[in-house]
């Protein structure tokens, strides 16, 4: 699932395609197409954004693309006539400019709108901090963070709460919870503000290394606890365990050892009485 650097790194590249450049063309099908989409020929590119997960490209005539790719959805470039390496009935949005064909494929979410309409925009005001962005305050996700109606949540679903702060998904919920030592059922309340404040930290450094905005970014880093259930952990060598957490039943994997269930800690993961992780106070 593209998470905010892998948003970001095709805002960049699509930007280097795109600015300043003349759309000749515009083509939209499928399911929730962008109705009217040709109101775009003879517009010019004059940004491409991202804000979390959401991608938006604007115009000079007033108007700008929202895209949310989801699970599945992608954005290519390609040169005029250059085969593409999707089936074209994937195609949701085609964008031709004098040098480049810019094509959508399977995102659910692809609007157009009046650029000024999105400064009011439910889907982009309601987002927290963005991670990636320049001006990122950490205080004031700790703020969100910090919501009574939040403080019942488990820090694995809290920590993709786009209102928290935008950017995670569930590559970077499961690396920076590993880095940070804590337990992906830990309920909010039961971690002090320098955890929290610790947690927000890694997911920004780990979200800007993998958009390349860090000085030694070298792409994403090879993955600790992510899609690795079962493996060896590289750190202290215990199995890697997961289970079914959240809303969307997402599995979470997890080390036991490295992130270990706390004393007196609410809500343990189900599978962990056969998990070989620290037993909890009285248990046998
Ligand atoms: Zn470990």
């Amino acid at each position: 699932m593209p998470e905010g650097d892998a948003v970001f790194r095709f805002a960049r590249k699509i930007r280097d395609a795109l600015q300043d450049q003349v759309v000749r063309a515009a083509h939209a099908q499928g399911p929730g197409a962008v109705p009217r989409a040709e109101r775009l020929i003879g517009a010019t590119c004059t940004a491409v954004t991202t804000h979390g997960k959401n991608l938006v490209i604007t115009f000079d005539n007033g108007l700008a693309l929202r895209g949310h790719l989801r699970m599945y959805g992608t954005w290519e470039l390609y040169k005029p006539g250059e085969p593409w390496r999707r089936h074209p009935n994937q195609a949701r949005l085609v964008l031709h400019t004098d040098e480049t064909v810019l094509v959508n494929f399977s995102a659910p979410v692809i609007e157009l709108h009046e650029s000024r309409a999105l400064d009011t925009y439910r889907p982009l005001t309601y987002l927290g901090p963005d991670l990636l962005d320049d001006a990122f305050d950490p205080g004031e996700s700790l703020r969100r963070f910090r919501d009574p109606l939040r403080a019942g949540a488990t820090i694995g679903d809290a920590i993709m709460d786009q209102e928290i702060m935008a950017g995670v998904g569930n590559i970077w919920k499961h690396e920076t919870l590993f880095h940070a030592r804590v337990n992906p059922w830990l309920r909010v309340r039961e971690l002090p503000d320098d955890e929290l404040g610790a947690i927000i930290a890694k997911a920004r450094e780990l979200l800007r290394g993998a958009a390349g905005l860090a000085h030694d970014a070298h792409g994403r880093p090879s993955m600790y606890v992510y899609a690795r259930a079962g493996q060896p952990c590289r750190r202290c060598y215990s199995r890697i365990r997961s289970d079914v957490q959240g809303r969307d039943i997402r599995r979470t994997a997890w080390c036991p050892s490295c992130q270990p269930v706390r004393e007196a800690q609410e809500l343990v993961p189900r599978s962990h009485a056969r998990s070989g992780g620290r037993p909890r106070r009285g248990a046998s």
